[in-house]
């Protein structure tokens, strides 16, 4: 069977915890989107880790981790990653890369710096991963797959030349900066391949057949829903879809193998980078929220960047769990409220004197101001409680209430970073 598991908000809502915890009973995780721009935080027996192109399964002796073709793939990035765990005692994963994937190339990281300075105060917050250059290549058909890797040098070289010509006119004449050689990609390519050359292979057809033998998969996003190019708040959105039935497309698997949506949601909000919050929070109310949160504070888990923070969004939420199709919630980081006497939640936004709970594009959203409800907190600490009856009342409360609000079922409840911090339902 195929879960996937996907955020309903703006990225960091607890996937890699969660994908590491359902780890435990897969036998294999798929990135199917996005690239080393955004990290999980996973704390388990080996200590705490921050991933950024590793599935978060890869902790487990017996997964297999997949790296399918919709990811932006920095190959230094993932065999860094995977020297860095196996150095803390994680045994050796087992690791397969799509010869589809294409690979982020060290120009891609160049250009998305020299764009950020160039858009100067009106940038994206980009983590300057190369995120946004790469799938702007992948899509104008001049990206580098992994299958490519393996042609002779005379075609390689053929394609480079083709390439860089584009690539120098913006170099030189844009951003005045030196121009990119036909050596020094081709030799770039030709260490990719020396480190990538063991793992690649056809996903789709091994995952294919996964599926036929009753294997359990699990697709995890990264990002979240608010973050999707198409759905989100565009364009402060991140350059490849987010959503779990993208899975299908950037793991190489059919649609309707995808069963269950397992979307995280976090108890409160946060993002990082720039783009619509209707629900930020400002000034002390936010650092106290910012410095409590997630494990040790929320701080981006690749760039270290203070998160911007809110109250729960009912009105995204709800519209992030529809749009992801969603079939359980994981409602995670419960237990960091438990120090608030009340806790406001949005439950619709203002827009021209009038009030909805539907998520609008971006335009008005501009316009929307949040109206709270203000719940009551309960001032307790909820680790370690295993049984959602012995959660405090109201903190089921609280739970109840935003499950009514956003209309799918809250299954699992997370009230502590390790794996065994989970409450379901
Ligand atoms: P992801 O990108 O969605 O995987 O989320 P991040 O890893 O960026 O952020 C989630 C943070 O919250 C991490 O530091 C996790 O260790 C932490 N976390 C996850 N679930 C819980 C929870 O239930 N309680 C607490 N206190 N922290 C959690």
């Amino acid at each position: 069977m195929v879960t996937a598991v996907v955020g309903a908000n703006w990225g960091d809502e607890g996937k890699g915890k969660i994908t590491d915890m359902l780890s435990e009973k897969a036998d294999i995780i798929v990135r199917f989107q996005g690239g080393a721009n955004a990290g999980h935080t996973i704390v388990n027996d080996y200590g705490k880790f921050a991933l950024h192109t590793l599935p978060s399964g890869v902790f487990y002796g017996h997964t297999t981790s997949i790296i399918g073709n919709g990811v932006a793939l920095d190959i230094p990035k993932l065999f860094n990653e995977v020297k860095e765990i196996e150095e803390k005692g994680v045994p050796a994963p087992k690791i397969l890369v799509s010869d589809r994937a294409q690979m982020v190339m060290p120009y891609h990281v160049l250009f998305d710096q020299y764009e950020e300075e160039r858009l100067g105060g009106k940038a994206f917050g980009s983590t300057k991963s190369g995120i946004a250059p790469f799938y702007s290549d992948k899509y104008a058909k001049i990206g580098f797959q992994v299958s490519e890797l393996f042609d002779d040098e005379e075609t390689l070289r053929d394609k480079i030349e083709t390439v860089i010509l584009k690539k120098n006119v913006l170099l030189e004449n844009l951003y005045h900066k030196p121009a990119l050689t036909v050596d020094e990609v081709y030799n770039t390519l030709m260490e990719y391949k020396e480190m990538v050359a063991p793992f690649v292979c056809d996903v789709s057809a091994f995952l294919y057949d996964a599926i036929k033998e009753g294997k359990n998969i699990l697709l995890e996003g990264q990002l979240g829903s608010m973050k999707d190019p198409d759905h989100g708040i565009y364009p402060m959105v991140t350059s490849s879809s987010t959503l779990a039935g993208y899975g299908a497309v950037g793991a190489g698997i059919p649609p309707y193998e995808i069963k269950k949506i397992v979307t995280v949601c976090k108890a409160y909000s946060s993002a990082v980078g720039a783009g619509e919050f209707v629900s930020e929070i400002f000034g002390d109310e936010a650092d106290e929220l910012r410095k409590r949160g997630g494990d040790g504070g929320e701080f981006g888990a690749t760039t270290g960047r203070p998160r911007r923070m809110g109250w729960f969004d009912c009105v995204a939420s709800k519209y992030g769990c529809r749009i992801q199709g969603t079939t359980d919630v994981a409602f995670t980081v419960l237990d960091v409220l438990g120090y608030l006497d009340e806790i406001p939640v949005c439950v619709g936004y203002e827009i021209d004197g009038e009030v909805t709970k539907d998520f609008p594009t971006t335009s008005k959203l501009k316009k929307a101001k949040p109206v709270y409800k203000v719940l009551s907190g309960w001032k307790e600490d909820i680790r370690g409680i295993k049984k959602y009856e012995d959660l405090p009342e109201n903190c089921r409360g609280y739970i109840e209430f935003i499950e009514s609000e956003i209309g799918f079922p809250i299954t699992m409840v997370s009230n502590g970073p390790g794996r065994s911090d989970i409450i379901y339902r």
